[in-house]
């Protein structure tokens, strides 16, 4: 009568370690990161990243900028429209 051992399994569980984050949520300001002081009203190109293609201003919680530059934001795109930059509405 063998004596043998079933303690290996054929199964283990092998757990990854999570060390990294799969999905890093950006919750940071891009303004903050970029260090940028004040928002150009003039800076088409940014602005047009932060406005939806009807022309709305995407809200804070989808462009994920901080309080302080959502408000710079907001102004400047305002601000670009009245020189007509940015339309304030397409129409459509
Ligand atoms: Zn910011």
């Amino acid at each position: 009568m063998q004596n043998y051992r079933k303690q290996e399994k054929p199964g283990r569980e092998e757990r990854e370690d999570r060390e990294f984050r799969p999905y890093y949520r950006r919750k940071v300001c891009r303004f903050c990161t970029d260090k940028t002081p004040l928002i150009d009203y003039k800076d088409v190109q940014t602005l047009r990243g932060f406005v939806t293609d009807r022309g709305k201003i995407m809200p804070r919680r989808i462009s994920g900028v901080c309080a302080r530059h959502q408000r710079e934001l907001t102004t400047s795109i305002k601000r670009a429209r009245n020189i007509a930059f940015l339309p304030f509405t397409e129409r459509g």
